[in-house]
């Protein structure tokens, strides 16, 4: 499903490292599908530019989807710069000075609060006059139902800060609100849309009848082979007939999902207790999920440890002791040189990127299997560290 499997014939020797490698035919294939999804269930489906954002790949992007999500002014300024579509923004809140900006880039902007809202809405009201663009403005919901597992990607998990309770939620403050906004998931599936959606409509339902949209968030891994499809558009067509509503959904990984490699080498390998390598990589600095969520990356050609002849654990090149990425076994020991190939490191990879120890930023890179052209778009130098330092 990826590069090296797909295309045995790119050489992978010959890639610079450490680089991320976007594999234009898996995206592709990816787009194609969230453009089925639109076009069956009658919604939009905006990229989340949190989780994916890549220069070389928007122009592709763009083609399928009809907008993005932002977090900030920063990205809905590169929402508004590279797509020209529509430009949302969802964040815990916004200060004066950002939420003027984002009126300036935004079509929806979503509140977390009602405080936001209130406190807000007259800036938008002087921008309006001023002779600004209209925005459409939307609550974010806190269901108050679980799906996610683990705690820190739970944004429904005791005391969130994250959208308004129904205990919280104010009738009387929503005129000027076109939209409800809800996201609870992470990497689930449709019966967990589906299950969320009765909790939504059994706590709000006197509401969404009177809205223009309902988004219901990202977190849907609709490209994920076993995701299933009828059954997202059967519940999303059924919501937006049942209310009367625009539906968006806003995935960030699902758009990615499978469409990536991190290219790394073996600089050495040492014994302690076992066989270390040490690549040119690092888990804190160039896929901080694999610490944070905590996660074990596949890699290719590579087994659980003892499952193959030599089990080897894989370490970062920062000072810091945890830079480990994991114990994996191949069928010889690893080299100098070796080339490692780690799956699926299109999302939420190169927008977590950090310098930290100053260690090189990883290339980034496209394959077109179209024209089987392998092209580094990006190489980071000096100048990238230094700038953040101040
Ligand atoms: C993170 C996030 C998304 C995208 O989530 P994915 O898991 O990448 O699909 C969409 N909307 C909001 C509000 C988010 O916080």
């Amino acid at each position: 499903m990826f590069i090296s499997d797909r295309v045995p014939a790119l050489d992978l020797d010959a890639v610079e490292t450490p680089c991320f490698v976007i594999d234009l035919g898996a995206l592709t294939s990816n787009l194609e599908l969230l453009r089925q999804v639109q076009q069956a269930a009658g919604c939009k489906i905006l990229l989340a530019l949190k989780g994916f954002a890549a220069f070389p790949t928007f122009g592709l992007v763009r083609q399928y989807l009809p907008g993005v999500t932002s977090s900030s002014p920063h990205e809905a300024r590169l929402g508004r710069a590279e797509f020209g579509g529509e430009v949302h923004v969802c964040a815990p809140a916004y200060s004066d000075a950002d939420f003027d900006e984002l009126l300036t880039l935004c079509d929806h902007a979503v509140f977390n609060s009602f405080s936001q809202w209130q406190r807000l809405r007259p800036r938008y009201d002087r921008h309006r006059a001023a002779g600004g663009r209209p925005l459409e403005f939307g609550i974010r919901l806190n269901p108050e139902h679980r799906e996610v597992d683990v705690e820190l990607y739970d944004p429904c998990g005791a005391c969130s800060r994250l959208g308004v309770t129904r205990e919280q939620f104010r009738p009387d403050l929503l005129d000027g609100i076109s939209g409800l906004h809800f996201h609870n998931l992470c990497e689930l599936g449709s019966d967990a849309l589906e299950r969320t959606l009765a909790v939504v409509e059994a706590k709000f339902g006197e509401f969404l009848g009177r809205m223009k949209w309902i988004n219901m968030g990202g977190g849907h891994h609709i490209t994920r082979p076993d995701y299933d499809v009828e059954r997202l558009v059967r519940i999303v067509r059924a919501f937006r007939e049942r209310w009367g509503v625009e539906v968006y959904l806003e995935p960030g990984e699902a758009i990615a999902l499978g469409t990536g490699v991190l290219v790394a080498r073996v600089l050495d390998v040492v014994r302690n207790g076992m066989e270390i390598a040490i690549l040119d990589t690092s888990a804190t600095a160039h896929m901080p999920d694999v610490l944070e969520m905590p996660y074990r990356p596949e890699i290719v050609g590579a087994g659980l440890p003892g499952e193959r002849a030599h089990t080897v654990r894989l370490g970062g090149l920062t000072c810091l002791a945890g830079d480990v990425i994991g114990d994996y076994s191949f069928d010889r020991p690893l080299q100098v040189g070796d080339t490692l190939v780690f799956r699926d490191m299109a999302h939420y990879t190169m927008v977590k990127t950090s310098t930290f120890n100053g260690v090189r930023t990883p290339s980034i890179a496209t394959w077109d299997p179209a024209v089987r052209r392998l092209q580094v778009h990006r190489r980071f130098v000096y100048g990238d560290y230094a700038s953040r330092l101040g």
